[in-house]
């Protein structure tokens, strides 16, 4: 598609001008965290807290967080030979992400074949091209079953401190049930997007009628599951807070089964095709071994910009791979900056194209149309949310010119002067970044002679690949600072978990008791990613507010490698084999 200069230019101003007012001077501090006085919107609604004793028992290994990285570590722990492993994690089952949402319409918007993990080794196909939620968890619950990983497990539980013993090289873990074990590795997996959080909302408090975040849904309340079928809303005049991709998924749920929905929106989504269907025979044809790993690894390449002679999945991921790259980290792109600017104004003309074919009343079309770059917010697919705008029981009130919803009240949510009466408000606000692990400052980390991790990265962030640092032996984080980012993070966290399972392994045979890398590899490993990390900061500065950029605040720091996930992971496969590794195992 051909833009003539005035086209651009136009284009480049509404966004300029979309993002200007949708800009707070209290960024990030502007919401509330699920705690103290809103501390029962993070409840467990899925399983009973009950009382138990403490352990203080010793363990081979401890691994913090029972989503897919800690099952991936879990599993490759135990491939690597070691007998009693120890998953913590606060929620009452394994499935991390897809434990707590169980919200109706739940989905994995990224393809099943490549983003449930460990398929082979489950001897599982999903049934559909994108799962629900309830088959990941599932799947989630299988992993751990096939490698043993319950039998130790401590759920509902939280670790707040690991301190190292360098006499009898292993970790002691306390947690808040009063557990003091010991463990000779440790495995940090807690996630990036774990604390519900809510908007701060003027009168939040004071709102008398029922109210949830979608991450505990209350199905109680609402009758129905995850399939839909919300009974109990058909005499309530509901509110929706909040459209991202969360409130994608639940919309058409709400706007079928209310009486009266009301979506409170400030920035639209960007909504494009779904196209779900059940898993293709093409793809159950070619079931043999490595199916998986080729799908994975396919996809991962064309999303990030390398050589693929095929794709794999051609999906809109796949369609929009140009795109992410402004955002995620991959091979330099043969288009220049304008090209894909270019490139990025003809997908969203599609997308708000789309709007325009679907929605019949043009002012609400105008609403539900995104005036950003398309990696400005997360992408989202639907193909029933946009239609449900069409009911005569759903009300789009769009709050963008107000900063967001103005106030709530006992019955109800104000914007500007106009109060919407409501009996249940959902709040699809999603979640704080980055909030669990080490960097949340929530779990104190003491390495040898008690020097505090903290203090070790006074002047900025130090690892060996991201995963280990110096001082704090045998222990190891999950995550994208210092190593890989992907749109599919579970293959991502899936190459950190064969990683560290190498890193054991190679331990345990050599009789090593330490793996702990030299400050040397730590300042090294931080000039590679000081020279390579992909510098974002710019097209973060120009998108309009969200999570991505810090609330419209980005930071001046990118932590991941930035010749992409690619060429990390052969990387570390090199440095595997090379004789490197050699370097990271002590026997004193
Ligand atoms: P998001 O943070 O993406 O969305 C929060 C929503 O709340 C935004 O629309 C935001 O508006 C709105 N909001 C916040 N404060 C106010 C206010 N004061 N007034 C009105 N609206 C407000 O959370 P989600 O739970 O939707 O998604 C979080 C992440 O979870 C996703 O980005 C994705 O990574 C993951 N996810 C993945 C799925 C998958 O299929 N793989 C499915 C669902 C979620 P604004 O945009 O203006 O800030």
């Amino acid at each position: 598609m051909a833009f003539t200069p005035h086209e651009i230019e136009s284009l480049r101003a509404r966004y300029r001008t979309e993002r200007d007012r949708r800009a707070r001077p209290d960024g990030g501090s502007q919401y509330r965290p699920t705690t103290g006085e809103f501390g029962f919107y993070a409840t467990d609604p899925w399983t009973e807290r009950v009382e138990r004793e403490a352990v203080t028992d010793r363990v081979d290994a401890t691994v913090v967080g029972g989503g897919f990285g800690g099952l991936l570590s879990g599993a490759r722990l135990r491939q690597a030979g070691l007998q009693d492993l120890r998953m913590i994690d606060e929620a009452g089952d394994f499935g991390g992400t897809w434990y707590w949402n169980r919200y109706p319409g739940i989905h994995c918007d990224i393809e099943a074949t490549v983003y449930m993990p460990l398929l082979e080794e489950v001897g599982y196909v999903p049934k559909w091209r994108y799962a629900p939620g309830d088959e990941i968890r599932q799947h989630a619950v299988a992993i751990a079953k096939r490698f043993d990983l319950y039998q130790h497990a401590l759920f509902h539980t939280k670790v707040t401190d690991l301190r190292w013993d360098d006499d009898a090289a292993e970790w002691t873990v306390t947690t808040d049930r009063g557990d003091v074990f010991r463990s000779r590795y440790v495995v940090l997996s807690s996630g990036l997007l774990t604390q519900a959080k809510l908007p701060g909302i003027p009168g939040i408090a004071e709102f008398g009628g029922h109210t949830f975040h979608t991450s505990r849904w209350d199905y109680a309340y609402t009758g129905g599951d995850q399939t839909g079928g919300l009974t109990g809303l058909a005499d309530k005049r509901v509110a929706v807070v909040g459209t991202g991709a969360t409130a994608i998924q639940v919309v058409p749920h709400l706007g079928r089964d209310a009486q009266h929905l009301y979506v409170f929106q400030r920035t639209p989504s960007s909504v494009d095709v779904r196209d779900n269907r059940p898993t293709d025979q093409a793809i159950l044809d070619r079931v043999r071994p490595g199916w998986q790993r080729e799908r994975m690894d396919n996809f991962l390449t064309v999303v990030t910009g390398g050589q693929a002679d095929v794709d794999l999945i051609d999906d809109r991921w796949t369609a929009t791979a140009k795109l992410q790259r402004t955002f995620l980290a991959g091979t330099p792109t043969e288009l220049t900056e304008e090209q894909l600017e270019l490139a990025d104004f003809a997908t969203m003309n599609d997308i708000r194209a789309r709007v325009d074919e679907v929605i019949t009343d043009p002012a609400v079309a105008e609403m539900l149309k995104p005036w950003y770059r398309y990696m400005c917010k997360r992408p989202t697919f639907s193909d029933e949310y946009l239609p449900t705008f069409n009911r005569a029981n759903v009300t789009l009130v769009d709050t963008s010119g107000h900063g967001g919803i103005t106030r709530m009240t006992p019955t109800g949510i104000v914007v500007g002067d106009t109060e919407y009466e409501v009996d249940c408000v959902v709040f699809a606000t999603g979640f704080e970044v980055g909030i669990s692990g080490i960097l949340s400052g929530n779990l104190q980390v003491y390495g040898r002679g008690g020097k505090h991790i903290f203090e070790h990265w006074a002047n900025g962030f130090r690892t060996l690949h991201g995963f280990t640092s110096h001082g704090f032996p045998n222990l190891f984080q999950l995550g994208p600072l210092h190593n890989a980012r992907a749109v599919n993070f579970v293959h991502i966290l899936d190459e950190q978990a064969i990683h560290i399972g190498a890193l054991v392994d190679a331990a345990e045979k050599r009789g090593a008791r330490r793996i702990e890398p030299t400050l040397e590899a730590e300042d090294a490993w931080s000039a590679t990613i000081d020279a390579t990390a992909a510098d974002s900061y710019r097209f973060q500065s120009e998108c309009t507010p969200g999570y991505y950029n810090n609330e419209g605040n980005p930071l001046p720091l990118n932590v991941s490698f930035g010749p992409g996930p690619i060429a990390f992971h052969e990387l570390l496969r090199t440095w595997r084999t090379d004789g490197s590794l050699e370097q990271l195992l002590w026997n004193d």
